[in-house]
Order: C-alpha cells, then structure tokens, then sequence
C-alpha cells in the first residue's frame, strides 16, 4: 500500500501525519501507548514499513515506523529539530 488518504506526508520531515484517527487506535494509544496503522511505503522508498501512531507532547499524534535497532518509536519532527539545534551548534 502507498500512503491511504487519512495520511499526510510531510515531505520536509517524510512524516506520515494522520487526520482522523478511530476509536480503537485512540484507546490503544491512550493505554498501550501507540496503535498500529497500516504499513506505508514512502515516495522515496523502495518497500513499505509498518507504520504505528502516537501522541508527542509536542505534535500531536505522529505516525511513524520504529527505528530498525531499537524499535522505539521517536517523533520525527523531533528528532529533526534536535538535527538542526546541533547543526546551529557545531
Ligand atoms: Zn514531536
């Protein structure tokens, strides 16, 4: 599947934003943390992901893939501006 039209892609960022989000995923971020969405395959990208969402305190619901070491779901906007503080820095 490329990107279903409930998404959004930030092309700045190639973050996948979500507009409507269902009662079951609200719940699952609510008590789990993050819900799974569908998988997502990214203009730049040669196969698709398996995309999860989740609320950061900063953005809003983000919908992203984990990082392939840890599996941890990061923000990718904020993983972007940590990016630019530490170019601005160096
Ligand atoms: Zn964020």
């Amino acid at each position: 599947m490329d990107v279903p039209n409930n998404y959004v892609i930030d092309a700045s960022t190639n973050t996948v934003r979500v507009h409507r989000l269902t009662l079951k995923q609200r719940l699952a971020i609510l008590f789990i943390g993050s819900a799974k969405l569908e998988k997502i395959k990214l203009p730049s990208w040669t196969s698709s992901m398996q995309f999860y969402v989740f609320k950061c305190k900063y953005h809003g619901f983000v919908a992203t893939y984990p990082g392939s070491f840890d599996h941890v779901l990061l923000c990718p906007m904020c993983l972007k501006n940590q990016r630019s503080e530490q170019e601005i820095r160096a």
